[in-house]
């Protein structure tokens, strides 16, 4: 049986999830694919793209995305100039988190966004900035 874990308005939504469990070796399912991404405008109406997974692994999944989604989803800009939290050294660089994700997710995909998260990372310490 195939229990459905979350359901999401866009495609790349529950295609960046999909890559996540597989990713944790859970074989995971996407539901009405086809339809949204032809009027995905419409998915809202339609009740979105439902995520799903093999019921002896639906505890597992929503684990593996309640940690991980919000550092993939959100899309955030941020200044790059603030010192590092952890030694308080200013020389930072820009450093994306997501590209992983993003590079898996949109092959074969016709879709612009891209859930890239800008961060910062610190040259002496190796820190990574959460903004
Ligand atoms: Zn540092």
């Amino acid at each position: 049986m195939l229990t459905t874990i979350a359901t999401y308005t866009f495609p790349y939504e529950a295609q960046i999830a999909k890559a996540k469990l597989d990713s944790e070796g859970i074989p995971a399912f996407i539901a009405d694919e086809l339809t949204i991404n032809m009027q995905w405008l419409y998915s809202n109406a339609m009740g979105g793209v439902r995520l799903q997974v093999l019921d002896d692994y639906a505890q597992q999944a929503i684990a593996v995305l309640s940690v991980d989604s919000s550092d993939v989803l959100e899309r955030e800009q941020g200044g790059d100039d603030s010192p590092c939290s952890a030694c308080g050294s200013t020389d930072v660089e820009p450093y994306q988190i997501g590209k992983r994700w993003a590079f898996l997710v949109f092959i074969g995909l016709d879709f612009p966004l891209f859930p890239v998260k800008n961060t910062v990372r610190c040259r002496q310490c190796g820190h990574v900035e959460k903004i």
